[in-house]
């Protein structure tokens, strides 16, 4: 998001040439630049000791395809504490300190994608009201459930890779 208009005091922003960052929208009011704006999100695959991996369906969400549980950081966290809490709050399951994968730029959406996996203390599912089937696949059977050319498919593909290793 672009600020056409100080958040703080609602002047009309200016652009401002700031160095090797270009044109910046910049407040004359508040006398600082206001670079643009994007959300950033976790998605994590939670892995249990047989190597199954939790994928999920959403209450709102498109049924056709299973995804990955994700969300959106909060201010004071970090990634790992966000990958973390999405899976206790949505599955109810809790897991180690997540392992970062990738980033990716989610282009639709205009977010920044934060990817982890995370080995899970239990297998047992409690679900929040946002999810309506939580379900453990084995490596081959996640990559079936999730679909082609997504992020999470890249996430089933990153942490099956890695399991093999370990
Ligand atoms: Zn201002």
């Amino acid at each position: 998001m672009r600020f056409a208009y100080c958040p703080c005091c609602g002047t009309k922003t200016v652009l401002r040439k700031m160095g090797d960052d270009g044109d910046v929208p910049y407040c004359e009011n508040c006398q600082k630049p206001l670079f643009d704006m994007f959300s950033t999100c976790v998605l994590t695959v939670a892995y249990n000791a047989a190597g199954e991996m939790a994928l999920i369906r959403q209450s709102y969400g498109q049924q056709e395809f299973f995804v990955g549980v994700a969300g959106y950081m909060k201010p004071g966290e970090t990634a790992e504490e966000a990958a973390a809490r999405e899976v206790r709050e949505e599955i109810g399951l809790t897991v180690e300190t997540p392992k970062f994968l990738f980033s990716t730029w989610h282009a639709a959406r205009g977010q920044l994608m934060l990817c982890f996996r995370a080995r899970a203390h239990s297998s047992g599912f409690r679900l929040s009201e946002e999810v309506s089937e939580a379900k453990w696949f084995s490596p081959d059977a996640a990559k079936k459930a999730v679909r082609s050319g997504s992020i999470i498919e890249r996430v089933v593909h990153s942490t099956a890779a890695l399991m093999k290793k370990t």
